[in-house]
């Protein structure tokens, strides 16, 4: 049995369009190879890597590509020929589309077989908390986080400084998150990159007092996970492993891997951060469908 990447923005020549492919080159620095990748291509480098499948980010892009279709369905249809080595990571952009788009466009991707559903705060100029009466109230995001509930779909939630030339850093504050680990006590909450570089403290903490958040360790760069989170082994069942293949920095899926496996942190606890834990909370698509 293989590793998992729960964490990648692996993009499809099948599937890109225009809008990402000038973000990946322009705020990633990727490769263009690395990004118009054929999914038997993207496979192949899992099978090199011996990674058994990735999650991919695919939250809507529509104002950012200008595309009117949506992303998360392309990439499923793009991958469904290989349903056991993806999990395919959709959303809605709760601050741009009605109450009513946004439960289309959930009821449309969850029948489709997505795997989680991400929110960017930093990207979205959006609180994690923002549907709180206090915080402004957005329905949208009220009905994202109460239909993953509903639906068993983890919630990836970005935390963390973003360098992204639009992005507004003062969203990526994980005390944010504790409200909506409060009111939907049965959402699995990812909070990925455990606020890097900055909030790592705030983080390490919600992870470990609340039961429904966990966190994923992608764009850390492996070799410095311990200077980053010194207690990790403390919430050693809490952590998902995540490359962020192929966004800033990280140009080489299987290196990323091989490095933190390297770390010296103890076998086991590599073992449930880059397989077990991330089994149980993210299904690829093959178990969604
Ligand atoms: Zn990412």
């Amino acid at each position: 049995m293989g590793y998992i990447d729960a964490h990648t923005h692996i993009t499809f020549k099948e599937a890109i369009n225009e809008g990402i492919l000038n973000f990946a080159i322009k705020e990633w620095g990727a490769p263009i190879d690395k990004i118009l990748m054929t999914v038997e291509q993207v496979v192949r480098m899992l099978d090199d890597a011996s990674i058994d499948y990735v999650g991919v980010m695919a939250f809507p892009v529509r104002k950012l590509s200008g595309a009117k279709e949506d992303y998360a369905l392309k990439v499923i249809n793009t991958v469904k020929e290989y349903p056991d080595r993806f999990a395919v990571i959709g959303g809605v952009e709760v601050n741009e589309v009605t109450t009513e788009e946004t439960k289309y466009w959930l009821e449309k991707q969850y029948e489709a077989g997505i795997s989680a559903l991400k929110i960017h705060p930093p990207h979205w100029w959006v609180k994690p908390n923002a549907y709180r009466p206090e915080e402004g109230g957005l329905k949208q995001l009220e009905l994202v986080y109460q239909f993953a509930e509903d639906h068993n779909l983890p919630v990836y939630i970005h935390t963390g400084t973003s360098s992204f030339t639009k992005a507004r850093n003062k969203y990526g504050d994980p005390i944010l998150v504790d409200d909506v680990a409060v009111d939907f006590p049965k959402l699995t909450i990812i909070m990925a990159h455990i606020g890097r570089p900055n909030w790592v403290p705030t983080a390490f903490q919600l992870i470990r007092i609340r039961p429904n958040i966990y966190g994923d360790l992608s764009s850390i760069p492996p070799k410095r996970i311990l200077e980053y989170i010194p207690r990790l082994t403390e919430i050693s069942d809490k952590l998902i492993y995540g490359s962020d293949y192929p966004g800033p920095g990280v140009h080489d899926i299987k290196k990323n891997l091989q490095d933190f496996l390297q770390t010296p942190i103890p076998n086991e606890t590599k073992t449930k951060i880059t397989t077990e834990t991330p089994r149980k909370i993210l299904k690829p698509l093959s178990k969604t469908k």
